[in-house]
């Protein structure tokens, strides 16, 4: 197949043309909440009808979902066959698996089309969708179908045994769904009955509080928590991120490389780039190949591209004078901070800088980097206009610029909107979250005086030496300046004297892997001494293949940190 030659598709922004402050950003953000809000009806339903205008879809053939993968295959989708396939998997839902509004569907898949179509098709049924990733145990599947009470479970072939292995302790499950060629014992095969389905279907009136999700947290810092989202909290409260983060237009085509099983999957491969028409595009990829993404940055016409920082330092080891990247015109980043390091050297590469978004799962964006703003490297930018943030100290009180304290948002006398409901079946963990007029992030930041705001570290990860408070990531962001440093995870380890010192663990680029380890660590720590405040410093230095990381690529610093205290 030869993919299509579309250089430049996107020719304008889709903030306007006076965009060029913050101020602008927070007049413009005005969200209506009306009482009954279904993201398949009114807005997928709504760019079926007007992609029918759009002249540019038509000549280029954009279409409003792109699917490739290593094979070669390709799948193209407009809105109106999405509308089509996904009207005939409600149908299903309604059918043949007998759910009603308010159930609830674990759906386990990789980066498959079906993934996309189920998320919609829950939308117009009403059904709660419940994503995970597909490299989930036969506990974790227990421990989720247990807590979700899910009647539905959809999956493929490689995940059906493990169901089967826990199928008999979960009551509620009343209909397997999977996808594959072949059959299986006790499963509906989706595709002959989507074959067989009426794209006849009437989407649900929901309401805009109803519950549309529940997504896994990351569980960076311990199991993932399962957090509720009701229709209007993603399907409304992500235009911040599809209009002013990603700065999308009906003209870009989109791809961010989320795992399917986390949050920012429903962010940036769907409501963020359908809220205002882009395309989103896909490549399944079995594992994150570095020369694979960068072959496809510069072959297909993205023009906005979505990664994690773990995924953009991996980038920049790779010679990027090798690729070009003719459309591409934007690049984000979020779940972790990213090096300013790693941001000059992908911008040296491709002209381009990395905008960076802060949130969670249970927010949307945070804060960002917005287009037109000032980028401080380091700093995760300004808040989003959908919250007041603001920096607390441990009693709820606001702290002054420039002081250390917890990122929280103001939840009084109005909740967001986009703000989670519940940790589903925890309601202690939930209010746990919430002091005084805030919810607590668990992060810790600091605003400066021009209101942008600076990561220090998630509250269990900051350093506490000799009387210093001490950030991991500032001191690894001074490791990964030497170039003996691909990446490194910098945790508290104990010591007699100091109660605790600042250790790092360092992975080493391919150019340092053989040279001595002694003389390295005295390199290092001289290096950081030079480049941050000599306090902090890795005392500690210990050189490993690779760090502990979440699915998702988040480093894990609670693995190291619990093996040098000798925890769990
Ligand atoms: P768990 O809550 O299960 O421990 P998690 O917090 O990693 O996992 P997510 O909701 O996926 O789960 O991630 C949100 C967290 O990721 C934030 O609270 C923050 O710690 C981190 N994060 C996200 N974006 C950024 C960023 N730009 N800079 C720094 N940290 C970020
Ligand atoms: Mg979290």
């Amino acid at each position: 197949h030869s993919p299509l030659k579309l250089h430049q598709i996107r020719v304008k922004s889709s903030l306007p043309q006076n965009f060029n402050s913050y101020e602008t950003l927070r007049q413009l953000y005005n969200p209506r909440v009306p009482e009954y809000f279904n993201f398949a009806k009114d807005v997928l339903d709504e760019w079926e009808t007007k992609e029918k205008h759009l002249q540019h879809r038509e000549n280029s053939g954009q279409p409003a979902f792109w699917w490739v993968n290593d094979g070669g295959d390709e799948i193209r989708w407009s809105f109106e066959e999405l509308g089509f396939h996904s009207r005939r998997l409600a149908n299903v839902l309604t059918g043949e698996c007998q759910l009603h509004r308010g159930d609830r569907v674990l759906l386990i898949l990789p980066r498959i089309p079906e993934w996309w179509l189920v998320n919609i098709a829950c939308l117009r049924t009403g059904t709660v969708l419940i994503p995970g990733t597909a490299q989930l145990t036969a506990r974790d599947i227990l421990h989720r179908l247990q807590t979700s009470q899910a009647k539905c479970v959809v999956t493929d072939e490689s995940l059906a045994p493990l169901l089967d292995s826990v199928a008999s302790e979960c009551s509620s499950l009343q209909a397997k769904l999977l996808v594959s060629d072949r059959k299986r014992e006790g499963w509906l095969r989706l595709g002959d009955l989507l074959r067989s389905a009426s794209a006849e279907h009437v989407c649900v009136d929901t309401r805009s509080s109803e519950a549309m999700t529940i997504f896994f947290t990351s569980g960076t810092t311990g199991s993932p928590k399962m957090t509720q989202h009701s229709h209007c909290s993603y399907g409304i409260g992500l235009t911040v991120n599809g209009r002013y983060w990603l700065d999308l237009t009906h003209r870009d085509v989109m791809w961010n490389t989320s795992d399917t099983g986390w949050a920012k999957s429903a962010w940036s491969s769907v409501f963020a780039p359908w809220i205002q028409g882009a395309c989103v595009f896909v490549h399944h990829m079995p594992r994150f190949d570095t020369a694979r993404v960068l072959q496809t940055l510069s072959r297909y016409p993205i023009t906005a591209f979505c990664t994690a920082p773990t995924a953009y330092r991996m980038l920049v080891q790779e010679d990027l004078s090798r690729y070009t990247f003719p459309s591409l015109q934007h690049c984000l980043c979020a779940g972790e901070p990213i090096n300013p390091e790693v941001m000059g050297k992908w911008k040296e590469a491709t002209g381009l800088d990395i905008y960076e978004g802060y949130g969670q799962t249970e927010t949307v964006l945070i804060a960002g980097t917005f287009k037109g703003m000032k980028i401080k490297p380091g700093s995760f930018g300004k808040p989003s206009p959908a919250y007041d943030v603001q920096v607390i100290d441990d009693e709820g009180n606001v702290v002054p610029q420039g002081t250390e304290g917890n990122l929280a948002i103001r939840v009084k006398p109005h909740k967001p909107f986009c703000l989670f409901t519940e940790y589903t079946g925890d309601a202690q963990r939930t209010a746990e979250c919430f002091r005084g007029d805030f919810y607590l992030t668990g992060d810790r930041g600091i605003q400066d005086e021009d209101g942008y705001l600076w990561f220090v570290g998630r509250s269990d990860d900051v350093i506490l030496s000799a009387g210093y408070r001490i950030g991991p990531f500032e001191v690894e962001n001074a490791l990964i300046e030497h170039g003996a440093v691909a990446e490194s995870a910098v945790v508290s380890s104990p010591d007699p004297i100091r109660g605790e010192v600042v250790k790092a663990f360092v992975v080493l680029s391919s150019e340092y892997k053989t040279r001595s380890h002694d003389e390295l660590r005295v390199e290092l720590q001289a290096h950081v001494k030079r480049v941050t405040a000599p306090y902090k410093y890795p005392r500690k230095i210990e050189f490993v293949e690779q760090l502990p990381k979440t699915v998702s690529g988040k480093i894990r610093r609670v693995e190291l940190r619990n093996k040098e205290w000798g925890r769990g």
